[in-house]
């Protein structure tokens, strides 16, 4: 078996087994999973562990969210392919790569340096161009870009920016998981002309979402 084959097999088990026999039923998620290389997205040490169940460390103290949860959050933000959408924490690119196959255009925040443009480094790699990382403090949303149909936060916040209801359009998803530092709820918001309705998905743990309307940085 070749290399590219080893890692498809390996995808293909993780879909079934992960994505699938938890329930994740949207085709164009699960066609993203089986096709994006996530061990390229994992550091050197873990590429034998890309696609175990779980998350795994990256520089910065960070963590590539868990297979299922990137799924489940990607199927939450109900994507057809004409979307404009906003990611907050790129990390490793993983989840923004999945992004780029599912909708029109992809803006993702990062506030490591490091973590940004290795991120877009791998991106770039893959021939993946409607994606842009920028680095800053994602907690303000993208004035510039804005109105976007969906924006995804993949680390956890105290409360909700109030930047990402403004920057939605009308009948756009936020999906974000509040908490405090150990436990979080993924909430999904969607904003109407009337109101905004919010759902709560399932219990999550993510790494802290820094800045300005997020948590403290530590020194
Ligand atoms: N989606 C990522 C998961 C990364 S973990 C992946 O698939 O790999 C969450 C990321 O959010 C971390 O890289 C962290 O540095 C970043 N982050 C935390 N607070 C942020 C902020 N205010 N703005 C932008 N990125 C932030």
């Amino acid at each position: 078996m070749t290399k590219p084959e080893f890692y498809q097999r390996q995808r293909d088990e993780m879909v079934e087994r992960q994505i699938r026999g938890r329930g994740v039923k949207d085709e164009r998620v699960i066609a993203a999973m089986q096709k994006i290389p996530r061990h390229m997205f994992v550091d050197k040490a873990f590429v034998d562990r890309a696609y175990d169940d779980g998350p795994l460390p990256l520089p910065e103290r960070q963590t590539i969210s868990q297979p299922y949860m990137v799924a489940l959050m990607t199927q939450s933000l109900l994507l057809t392919g004409k979307e404009k959408v906003l990611e907050i924490g790129t990390g490793s690119g993983y989840q923004t790569a999945i992004l780029s196959r599912l909708a029109d255009r992809v803006f993702s925040i990062e506030r490591h340096p490091r973590l940004g443009r290795q991120a877009e480094r791998t991106l770039h790699d893959l021939g993946i161009h409607n994606a842009l990382v920028r680095i800053g403090d994602g907690t303000h949303g993208w004035a510039e870009e804005a109105p976007f149909d969906a924006i995804l936060v993949t680390a956890g916040a105290p409360k909700v920016p109030p930047a990402y209801l403004d920057q939605l359009k009308d009948d756009g998803r936020l999906v974000i998981p509040i908490g405090d530092d150990t436990q979080q709820m993924l909430y999904r918001f969607t904003k109407t002309k009337e109101a905004i309705f919010e759902e709560e998905l399932v219990a999550c743990r993510f790494v802290k979402l820094v800045g300005r309307y997020g948590w403290e940085a530590v020194k």
